[in-house]
């Protein structure tokens, strides 16, 4: 199978592998324990952590692991919220968040919180002035992510921080899952930044929220206490000592692999522009291409690529679960027909250049396959 869904997940590093299983036998203990090796183990967790904030240039937070960005999307909203009722009831966000950001706000309206769409520029970014006329007294909490995972635009960051130095009140979080070693984004200033191992060649099932004022998270699942009493559970510490591998790994090789991408992204994108029925999302980061094809449904184009071998996603992973259109592409004004033939092809460090000639033949061939369908 020749993989471009590398925006869903990605394939560990081996060396990532090597330390996950090295630290699984030699450290397996508890780093709560305080035995020698329980302390042996917890200076390893300290080590992985600071190498992390290190490497992320963000020395001045703290960094909460947890077993994924969705739980940490779901500390900073559900946690921050429980506190900051009492200031103010609105929330913004942009029209471009993933469900573990957009379920979780939808639910917070039934605690007696409005929520707020921002404008989308036709980038795929969000509007400034829309976010600057929507800040008033009642807003307590804005989030926005770092790069969409539909069609990899990335968000103006910096300038949003610069916005709300005159907002004290407000929270500012950012799910930076999708952007990590693809955008060179400084998250300074960011009150609460999530990360997930997997998309960036780590292992599943260990994620981080990097936090800037610790006083300000309260736990969302209570217990012994671990993570500075905000995420209690047995800590994973093979999971994080190779997340800090792959972390350094995927940032080492970041300026190179993007490079390469952005030729192949270029690449795919030209080979499709003079195609009547193919409709391209606007370029953004190198590693994700999203094409229309239209008139058909994504799910036929997907499959007709998964048994040529070839292995994309409609939208996303997650979204295309649920039954309902995409949000980012809707934020984007397409019409309903382009929406529902969507394909998103996510490269990664694997991806070659005979990998993306094999793609292109095989979109050809689905084209011509689909025939009448297209309109
Ligand atoms: N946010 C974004 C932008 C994502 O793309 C994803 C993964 N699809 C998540 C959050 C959730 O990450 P995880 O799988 O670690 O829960």
């Amino acid at each position: 199978m020749i993989y471009f869904d590398n925006a869903a997940t990605t394939a560990p590093y081996k060396e990532a592998l090597e330390t996950y299983m090295t630290v699984s036998e030699k450290y397996f203990f508890n780093t709560a324990s305080i035995h020698q090796s329980g302390k042996d183990a917890s200076r390893l967790l300290e080590a992985a952590r600071n190498q992390i904030l290190d490497l992320m240039e963000l020395k001045t937070y703290d960094l909460v692991f947890t077993a994924s960005a969705t739980e940490s999307n779901n500390i900073a909203i559900q946690s921050m919220l429980k506190r900051k009722k009492q200031f103010g009831r609105t929330i913004l966000t942009s029209e471009l968040e993933h469900p573990s950001i957009v379920n979780v706000l939808e639910e917070m309206k039934n605690d007696g919180f409005n929520v707020k769409y921002i404008d989308t520029n036709e980038a795929g970014t969000v509007n400034l002035e829309s976010l600057k006329s929507m800040l008033d007294s009642d807003v307590v909490f804005v989030t926005v992510m770092a790069l969409n995972n539909i069609i990899g635009s990335v968000q103006p960051i910096k300038e949003i921080v610069k916005m709300l130095k005159d907002y004290p009140k407000v929270h500012f979080h950012v799910d930076a899952t999708q952007a990590i070693g693809k955008a060179d984004l400084d998250y300074n200033g960011v009150d609460t930044i999530s990360i997930s191992a997997h998309k960036f060649n780590g292992v599943k099932g260990i994620g981080g929220l990097f936090i800037r004022d610790l006083a300000t998270i309260r736990p969302v699942l209570y217990g012994g206490g671990h993570e500075y009493n905000i995420r209690s559970g047995t800590v994973n510490l093979p999971g994080i000592t190779a997340m800090a591998k792959a972390l350094r790994l995927t940032l080492g090789e970041a300026r190179e692999v993007n490079k390469r991408l952005s030729q192949f992204n270029m690449k795919i994108r030209e080979s499709v522009e003079g195609l009547e029925f193919i409709r391209l999302q606007p370029k953004a980061a190198p590693y994700i291409v999203n094409m229309s094809f239209v008139g058909a449904k994504g799910e036929v184009v997907v499959n007709a690529l998964s048994k040529r071998g070839i292995a994309v996603s409609t939208t996303s992973a997650c979204a295309s679960k649920l039954a309902t259109l995409n949000e980012t592409l809707l934020a984007l004004d397409n019409e309903d027909n382009v929406i529902e033939g969507s394909i998103r092809i996510s490269m990664g460090r694997s991806t070659t250049e005979d990998d993306v000639n094999k793609l292109i033949t095989a979109l050809k061939e689905v084209y011509e396959e689909l025939g009448d369908v297209l309109k």
